[in-house]
């Protein structure tokens, strides 16, 4: 009779014990819904971040496109009052000369009239085919690629 007092006490401590276990879980998943919660929100707030960067970027998409327009149209105005003899030679004095010096930069001079090189790379330029070979000033023959850089031509002996 003893013993079975002793086992009911034990028996009843762990029931206290698992209810109040169960007690303990149930605010933890409580407080683990609402670390879920929290964290939903934040993810809405991230959402809504991201949806204004993307509609930042589509604005900026938009501007760059209407710059874009504005240039090509700025182009055809160009060419179209350069059918003007004197706009043209305005124009043309104007000009940056297009050749790339040494130093990887574009040359500083303005470009002759009529040409779009500067006295000095006019008369080193020969149009070599669909390429247009420059002459260094240490005699070397080149040709700009089309990502602007110079490739060195093999002299033919
Ligand atoms: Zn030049």
């Amino acid at each position: 009779m003893k013993r079975f007092l002793v086992l009911l006490f034990i028996f009843a401590n762990c029931t206290i014990c698992f209810s109040q276990t169960k007690a303990e879980m149930k605010r933890e998943i409580n407080d683990l819904k609402l670390m879920i919660e929290a964290y939903k929100q934040t993810i809405k707030e991230k959402d809504v971040q991201l949806q204004s960067l993307r509609d930042e970027y589509v604005n900026l998409q938009a501007l760059m496109a209407k710059i874009g327009g504005i240039l090509s149209i700025d182009s055809v105005d160009v060419a179209q009052t350069s059918n003007v003899p004197a706009e043209k030679k305005e124009d043309s004095v104007m000009q940056q000369c297009k050749a790339i010096t040494a130093s990887g930069t574009q040359c500083s001079r303005k470009a002759e009239v009529g040409s779009d090189y500067c006295w000095q790379h006019k008369k080193t330029k020969v149009t070599s085919g669909s390429r247009e070979i420059y002459t260094g000033p240490r005699g070397g023959r080149y040709y700009i690629n089309s990502s602007g850089k110079k490739v060195y031509v093999k002299r033919k002996k």
